[in-house]
């Protein structure tokens, strides 16, 4: 592939001043930032480009080299220091700093609203955006696509972001010179102060809009409503915060969008209690299937299971159904099903079950004495409660 020209890359002409190259390369790494653009290829070679041109352009000796021999003039050994095609991203990001002010680095991460360190340009990123989205533990269990309404900031179309009318329409501003900072000198009794504020005509951009754009007044963002599908994975849990990048409210003036901030809300479930990756049923019998076993209906997450209960059960026994809790959220596997068997006893009782009761009570296998029961149960009713 042969390479465009620099000049063009960065839609500057021949004669382009440093401050125009800088104001070019400015615009272009913010059009073709990788956080814009997420998983576009060409956006990201773009970016490259742009990066790669703004390198050689900036620096006078290598844009003269550039302007006699061209391309091989700046390329390899002879065009020092990134070896021209291949900078990283490290590179282009740490090349940032002198664009945008210190702290400009890869990812954008930390910062909201706008930076402005040192005095520097601003490159405002949109705020991130936070919603709480409520799942039953079925959607918990299997992942799910939610879409969710959204009030927020995007960019404007009628001025594609910029917030001027036309497109191009940025003048330097005039009570900063561009510089986006102002500096005060105050005579006190010790002497003359200096300090150093944000300019309040342009607000730290350097620019100001000759012609605004009607449609967003110059913001270059408007609120609108936006309907996002969100991928939950399963496994998540109660008061998780999911991440999605790039899908929070747009920033102002061609700056970076922010995040969409997920946070998970579980909604209880009618008979499941989850602990975990492990659900819990609380399954209650009386006596008489205690002591002749039965079959209990046990729901599970989707469906329900048949489980044998064993005669001569004891209270308080925990049965484990392998695998039939939740997926882990991290793909570890899958949590179980532990029916804990719990005994109820009815308050009323007619006076021919009384008889029968009374009978019971009477009856030599229905007599409990210590040490009669099961030694290695009462171990674990004591483990139970540690
Ligand atoms: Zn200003
Ligand atoms: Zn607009």
């Amino acid at each position: 592939m042969t390479k465009r020209d620099y000049y063009e890359i960065l839609e500057v002409s021949k004669g382009a001043s440093a401050e125009e190259i800088k104001k070019a390369y400015r615009k272009k790494a913010l059009k073709y930032h990788p956080d814009k653009n997420p998983d576009d290829k060409e956006a990201e070679e773009k970016f490259k480009e742009a990066a790669e041109a703004y390198e050689v352009l900036s620096n006078p000796e290598k844009r003269q080299r550039y302007d006699q021999f061209g391309h091989a003039g700046v390329s390899g050994a002879a065009g020092g220091g990134f070896g021209g095609h291949d900078m990283s991203m490290d590179d282009i990001f740490s090349m940032f700093g002198d664009i945008f002010g210190g702290g400009f680095g890869s990812g954008f991460g930390g910062f909201g609203g706008s930076r402005s360190r040192g005095g520097g340009r601003r490159v405002h990123r949109g705020s991130d955006l936070r919603v709480k989205v409520t799942l039953t533990l079925k959607e918990i269990a299997e992942g799910v696509e939610k879409k969710i309404k959204l009030k927020k900031y995007k960019s404007c179309d009628s001025c594609n972001g910029t917030g001027a009318q036309g497109g191009s329409d940025y003048v330097t501003c005039s009570t900063c010179r561009g510089s986006g900072h102002v500096t005060r000198v105050t005579n006190t009794l010790l002497g003359q102060m200096q300090t150093t504020a944000v300019c309040p005509t342009c607000h730290g951009e350097g620019q100001i809009i000759k012609n605004k754009c009607s449609a967003c007044h110059g913001e270059g963002v408007v609120r609108e409503e936006e309907v996002v599908s969100i991928n939950i994975p399963a496994g998540v849990g109660e008061g998780m915060q999911l991440n999605v990048s790039g899908k929070g409210n747009a920033g102002r003036r061609g700056g970076v969008n922010g995040d969409l901030l997920v946070v998970i809300h579980e909604e209880a479930h009618p008979d499941l209690i989850r602990d975990g990756n492990n659900l819990i049923y609380n399954l209650f019998l009386s006596m008489p299937d205690f002591v002749l076993g039965t079959t209990a209906e046990i729901p599970t997450v989707d469906s329900k299971v048949k489980v044998k209960i064993e005669e001569g059960t004891q209270p308080e026994k925990i049965l484990r159904l392998r695998g039939k809790g939740l997926p882990d959220v991290n793909g570890y596997g899958k949590g179980d099903l532990l029916v804990r068997i719990h005994a109820w006893t009815p308050k009323k009782i007619t006076s021919e079950e009384r008889k029968m009761i009374e009978k019971l009570q009477q009856s030599e296998s229905f007599k409990y004495t210590p040490g009669k029961g099961d030694k290695s149960f009462f171990e674990k009713m004591r483990n139970m409660f540690d």
